[in-house]
């Protein structure tokens, strides 16, 4: 007899492991649906990662019906305790698989408003949270409502992830141009102009021009617990490359108070009640502004090894637990700060095709180091921006202070290069 429930995991890249150690860490059983023809990053092992019992190609975005018919079939063999993913673009259809099926999950309207970036700036604002003036455009050709925003301004997609296309204006004789090149580049990686496509459309807003951070959440039955408060540097434009993430970020209490009332309003605007938020903000003077709050862990799961470092918190197994409607463990306690997480974004530093990425290996023997995740390899290629290329890889550390954290990244910063041909 099987008594280990059973959870669906949309989209996890098997390389990104910690919502499958979160899985195992919860006692679940998964299927790992992916993609029918996974992309070389996304490709499944030999040997299938922690908890998957079970893998299911589906074509989530192009056969979405087909989908959500072979999950209703899948539950009838063995019934699902919950529907989980970490991928910002799957959280509307995970969403909606969990409603068909009667199992927790976001309501169809919050799972649109985290993932189209004007619809989310709407409820802040009616909800009275810090928002930047922005407009929406439904197509290159409305540029010309956003030349009365105050520049320098961000070009961005509706529903974009990573930072593809989101690219920074200084001028209003620019804004033409700037509209129709990220435009392009959502139709060539976000199929604008075609027939599937979710959320078409830009928003163009403000630049707020303070420094910039991560917060990771979770909330269960309506309650927020904002976990930790991460520094994510001070990225100037015109593109958004990501580079350092360290956490607990130190934070004045003024910058910090403002950081939880955005946050804690931002949740109840947006309706996310229960589960993970990943989110991100940006100051201006001392005031914070949110850029974005997905409802998923962040980063693909590496959000995990921030919250775990700093706070020894279980967040991707009580992402699951609160999936299946279970309390995440010690809720009722403080959350309470006894290390540092931090995260390297291998800098892409250029265009080409890759020889080699140095420095990895040495990063490796530091005792520091908990882990490298290389998802791109000598022979694949990086175009130059604002083309989509993915991230070349990850350095996650762990450290006695915050202080230490910036003096290994420093160091990372002269040797970890990528060579192109
Ligand atoms: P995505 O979902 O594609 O990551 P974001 O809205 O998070 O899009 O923007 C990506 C990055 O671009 C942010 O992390 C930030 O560095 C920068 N950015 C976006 N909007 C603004 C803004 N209004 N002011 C300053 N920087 C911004």
């Amino acid at each position: 007899m099987i008594d280990r429930p059973l959870v669906a995991l949309v989209y996890q890249r098997p390389g990104m492991p910690w919502m499958f150690e979160g899985a195992r860490r919860a006692g679940v059983d998964v299927v790992l649906i992916h993609r029918p023809n996974p992309r070389p990053d996304e490709a499944l092992p030999a040997q299938l990662p922690p908890a998957v019992v079970r893998t299911l190609p589906l074509d989530i975005f192009g056969d979405e019906a087909g989908a959500l018919a072979a999950i209703e079939a899948l539950h009838g063999e063995r019934p699902l305790a919950a529907i989980v993913t970490a991928l910002d673009v799957a959280v509307p259809f995970t969403a909606r698989a969990a409603r068909m099926l009667g199992l927790p999950g976001l309501s169809e309207e919050t799972s649109f408003a985290v993932r189209d970036k004007r619809e989310m700036r709407r409820r802040l604002e009616q909800a009275g949270l810090n928002t930047p003036a922005y407009v929406g455009l439904s197509g290159p050709e409305d540029w010309k409502v956003a030349a009365d925003l105050v520049f320098p301004v961000v070009v961005k997609p509706a529903g974009g992830f990573t930072s593809l296309g989101v690219t920074r204006v200084d001028s209003a004789e620019d804004l033409e141009t700037t509209v129709r090149s990220v435009w392009e580049v959502c139709e060539r990686y976000l199929g604008y102009g075609g027939s599937s496509v979710q959320f078409e459309g830009l928003v163009v807003e403000e630049y707020l021009d303070g420094d910039e951070y991560c917060i990771e959440s979770l909330s269960y039955q309506g309650q927020v617990k904002i976990h930790t408060i991460g520094y994510k540097g001070r990225p100037e434009g015109p593109y958004f490359e990501e580079k350092v993430y360290r956490a607990p970020a130190p934070l004045s209490p003024e910058v910090e108070w403002s950081i939880i009332e955005q946050i804690t309003g931002a949740h109840a605007a947006l309706g996310v009640t229960d589960g993970p938020t990943h989110s991100e903000l940006r100051l201006r003077g001392d005031d914070a502004y949110l850029l974005e709050m997905g409802a998923r862990v962040g980063a693909s799961g590496a959000s995990h090894h921030i919250v775990e470092s700093v706070t020894g918190a279980d967040f991707t197994g009580d992402t699951f637990r609160i999936a299946m409607g279970r309390e995440p463990l010690g809720w009722n306690d403080p959350v309470w700060h006894r290390g540092t997480g931090a995260m390297y974004f291998v800098p892409v530093g250029g265009s080409g095709r890759i020889t080699e990425i140095a420095g990895l290996s040495e990063a490796a023997a530091d005792p520091r180091v908990d882990r490298i995740v290389q998802l791109l390899h000598p022979g694949d290629r990086i175009l130059p921006y604002p083309e989509y290329s993915g991230y070349p890889g990850f350095v996650f550390s762990r450290h006695d202070s915050y202080e230490d954290a910036e003096q290994f990244h420093d160091a990372l910063d002269e040797s970890v290069v990528i060579h192109y041909e």
